[in-house]
């Protein structure tokens, strides 16, 4: 049933604003739908196609989008942008040899990150996307009839957390409400119902050959998680490879050579032409005017599997590192997903389904459009309108900083509802400070050494200040995508560092499990261990201020002070090498009970000379 809501003010009637899902593809980027009677997905068209070419045209002042800026790439190569997505939150240092693939110029910044030169102006991949996605953006409201803002975009299994947060920027850029970045391997499986519903665990192959591209990915489902257990690829290997191996096979027999650069691209649009066919039929054969003469080119599906054979072979040797990666054997997989154009040819599909033997193989949906339907499928859900579907929004396992003594200090516990955002303050333990090593682990034992490291960085630039007084800020914020963003501020002083991390990337169900189970084993013995920790650090710190007391204050202790203040501190000193916490207590207490007649004396000494210096 559709919703309707009635504008109050103007007694009209606004639809509910249509949540999408974008498939932001290297070469195509695809939107899909929901429909509203019967809650399943659809692509969105645009002239009859479903693609929407990710490439930009830059006109003097316009930024053009699709089919049309494919249409520039050949007389405009310098103003036409494509491959954006291989881009995305990389340096220009990762991209050394991208650079000499690519017929435009990309820049190195202040920022790190790369940045692309078009005329006299530079864009960041963020702004490249963002156009892109503000494109598919009003392709949709058009068909829709109506504005859209939340969607869903997915990115490949192995992006990292700043290609992540690149394409999300992207989203929000474009004007868009991203409500989550989801794989591309688990949006093809939701497209397919598989994780859909609390079911019983299923190892699954997303089989991913595009026109550029190649990827696999093994995924563990089950109730609603998605575990990413391994991917593979190779990032220049797809349809287009095809296209290339039949052209060497023309160019041979026709002795092709010196084609002129159109010449050429009709030979590839012809090659692909060819190959899309023999899909779907046993020979193709075609007459074109080359080096100005008629050629009769043809082919047939012998010919096609002799050159191709070599690429495919080359995808399931990736196949095979997966699978080795995730630690199964191939007969675990229990479905194969297939997605890309690229699946259509019989040799990629009988080769797939030889060597995943035990699985069923899914190929019944449209291969270019599964990821962008299962990215809409995903979107709907959010959007609230399934009720019925799982949504696994809470952390798994505890979330924290190292504190003092190597104990856990949790600031997101487990079981909380994912986005987060937790605070809390520290300080700093010695005088003088000036850097704040942060170590952010994930589990749920008292001691870190028992956990998960998840990553470090260190806040410097603290002015020097007492121990204690720096007040520095330290901020959890986990969002939807399970991004971890760690940030740490010396309030008095504005210093901040800031980093991001993934806490469930390569952590599977079984690690999780095992992680939960040893803390409820070892809970005793860990309190323990955390009683002695504390006890040890305060301790520590009683020492330590004690020695800074004696020095300080040389005039208001006698030999005798002195020596019992030593003879003290060797106790704490003693219990704490045999780590016995009732004992470092007490002789604590002792040094503590001990110092407090110093301690008011310096007070008495402070006051005195304060009021010294006031004038009444
Ligand atoms: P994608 O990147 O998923 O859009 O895949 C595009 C690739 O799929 C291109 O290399 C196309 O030539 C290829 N492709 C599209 N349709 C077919 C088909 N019927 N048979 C074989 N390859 C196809």
């Amino acid at each position: 049933m559709a919703r309707i809501s009635i504008d109050l003010n103007s007694g009209t009637i606004t639809k509910p604003q249509a949540v999408i899902g974008i498939d932001l593809g290297t070469t195509n980027s695809l939107i899909a739908s929901i429909n509203e009677s019967d809650r399943l997905p659809y692509c969105i068209t645009q002239d009859e196609a479903s693609i929407v070419p990710s490439a930009l045209y830059f006109d003097n002042q316009d930024i053009i989008v699709g089919h049309a800026a494919i249409a520039q790439m050949v007389n405009q190569p310098e103003n036409t942008i494509y491959s954006v997505k291989r881009l995305m939150g990389k340096s220009y240092d990762d991209l050394q040899n991208l650079n000499h693939n690519l017929n435009y110029t990309i820049v190195d910044t202040e920022d790190q990150l790369v940045k692309v030169q078009i005329g006299g102006k530079q864009y960041s991949p963020i702004e490249l996307s963002a156009h892109i996605l503000r494109k598919l953006k009003t392709v949709a409201e058009d068909k829709l009839d109506n504005s859209v803002k939340k969607v869903v975009i997915t990115v490949p299994a192995y992006f990292n957390d700043s290609q992540r947060q690149a394409t999300r920027d992207a989203g929000k850029l474009a004007g868009m409400d991203v409500l989550r970045i989801i794989n591309e391997p688990t949006a093809a499986s939701l497209a397919y119902g598989i994780g859909l519903k609390g079911e019983e665990g299923k190892t699954v192959a997303v089989y991913d050959l595009g026109g550029g591209t190649f990827d696999i990915s093994i995924l563990y489902i089950q109730n609603g998680i998605f575990e990413v257990l391994a991917t593979n690829g190779d990032t220049y290997l797809g349809g287009d490879d095809f296209d290339k191996a039949i052209m060497a096979l023309w160019i041979e027999e026709h002795s092709l050579d010196n084609l002129s650069s159109s010449e050429n691209q009709l030979l590839r649009l012809t090659a692909e032409e060819g190959k899309k066919h023999l899909s779907h039929h046993d020979n193709y054969t075609k007459t074109i005017a080359l080096n100005g003469v008629e050629v009769n080119l043809s082919l047939n599906v012998e010919q096609l599997n002799d050159a191709i054979k070599p690429l495919i072979d080359k995808t399931i040797v990736s196949c095979k590192s997966a699978i080795s990666d995730a630690e199964i054997e191939v007969n675990a997989i229990q479905e194969v997903i297939l997605v890309g154009g690229s699946t259509r040819t019989s040799l990629v599909k009988n080769s797939v389904a030889t060597y995943f033997s035990q699985a069923h193989i899914n190929d019944e949906l449209n291969p270019d459009e599964v990821v962008a339907m299962g990215a809409a499928i995903e979107a709907d859900i959010l959007a609230g309108n399934r009720k019925d579907m799982l949504l696994l929004d809470v952390t798994p396992l505890s979330l924290g900083i190292e504190t003092l003594g190597g104990l856990m200090d949790v600031l997101i516990p487990r079981n909380n509802k994912i986005p987060t955002k937790l605070q809390k303050e520290y300080t700093t333990s010695v005088d003088g400070q000036v850097n704040l090593a942060v170590n952010v682990y994930q589990g749920e034992r008292e001691m870190v050494a028992d956990n998960r490291k998840l990553g470090e960085f260190v806040l410097s630039g603290i002015p020097a200040m007492p121990a204690g007084l720096p007040k520095v800020e330290m901020t959890f914020m986990l969002n939807a995508d399970g991004i971890l963003q760690v940030s740490a501020e010396e309030k008095r002083s504005g210093v901040k560092q800031e980093v991001q991390m993934k806490p469930q990337y390569g952590l599977s169900d079984m690690q999780i499990k095992q992680m939960l189970e040893a803390s409820i084993v070892n809970a005793q013995e860990d309190m323990d261990r955390r009683g002695i920790a504390e006890a040890t650090t305060e301790g520590e710190q009683l020492i330590y201020a004690t020695h800074k007391f004696v020095k300080e204050n040389e005039d208001l202790l006698n030999d005798e002070n002195k020596l019992v203040i030593n003879q003290l501190i060797e106790k704490i000193k003693d219990a704490i090498s045999v780590k016995n916490k009732d004992s470092i207590v007490s002789t604590t207490e002792d040094l503590n009970s001990y110092s407090r007649q110093f301690a008011e004396k310096v007070m008495d000494k402070q006051i005195s000379k304060a009021l010294q210096g006031k004038k009444i």
